[in-house]
């Protein structure tokens, strides 16, 4: 995948985001944002190849091996990206408040949990299956992507799933649950803001519908 279909679905014009440009830097960084587009979801970026391989995660990542939480692989984008948050303005792709959630580096690795070159890491990504360790701040440890394959030629289905080792946790791990609260408030206000217009059906009642 080029970076043709990141800038053909942006008027970088209009939008704040990073018009698409390979990049040359080697350090394998990955950076989760959570977007709040007409669906909450997690965008899930590896630097690889000069491009930030990505997954939309739309309930997000978890801690607990048995979630295995679905990511669908979208557009290769550019790898100034790594550091974009704000608000995508309404009318434009993907419309919505876009924070970063989480970011640090990660290493590609074989199953006997070796490190594997860059050059490997998409090989193993064009194969349907690429281990990692993640070093975040929310995320550490390894996981695993993993294609999951059907009779239909491509697929962008893939599962991230998180290894059993010293970070791993058995306890239900809801990635909202870890949004600030300050996140929360803050968005909370803006909605509260939003209803400010006039309303001709005031009333308890009313407003619970
Ligand atoms: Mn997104």
């Amino acid at each position: 995948m080029s970076l043709a279909t990141y800038n053909k679905k942006r008027d970088f014009k209009i939008t704040s985001e990073p018009a698409g440009k390979k990049s040359t830097d080697k350090a394998s960084r990955f950076v989760i944002q959570r977007h709040h587009a007409s669906h909450l979801h997690y965008d899930f970026r590896l630097e690889l190849g000069g491009v930030l391989k990505s997954w939309a995660v739309p309930k997000g990542p978890s801690l607990n091996p048995t979630a295995k939480r679905l990511a669908m692989m979208v557009e290769d984008h550019p790898v100034s990206y790594i550091d974009f948050k704000g608000t995508i303005p309404e009318g434009n792709y993907g419309a919505g408040k876009v924070i970063i959630w989480d970011k640090g580096n990660f290493m590609p690795i074989n199953k006997d949990h070796e490190p594997i070159s860059e050059k490997q890491a998409l090989d193993a990504i064009k194969k349907g299956e690429i281990k990692f360790f993640m070093n975040g701040k929310k995320l550490k440890g390894e996981f695993v992507l993993v294609q999951l394959k059907n009779d239909a030629g491509s697929n962008n289905s893939w599962l991230l799933i998180k290894h059993r080792d010293e970070y791993a946790t058995d306890k239900k791990y809801d990635s909202e649950d870890t949004v600030s609260i300050k996140d929360k408030k803050a968005g909370e206000k803006k909605t509260a803001t939003k209803k400010t217009t006039p309303k001709k059906t005031p009333g308890k009642a009313a407003k619970k519908k």
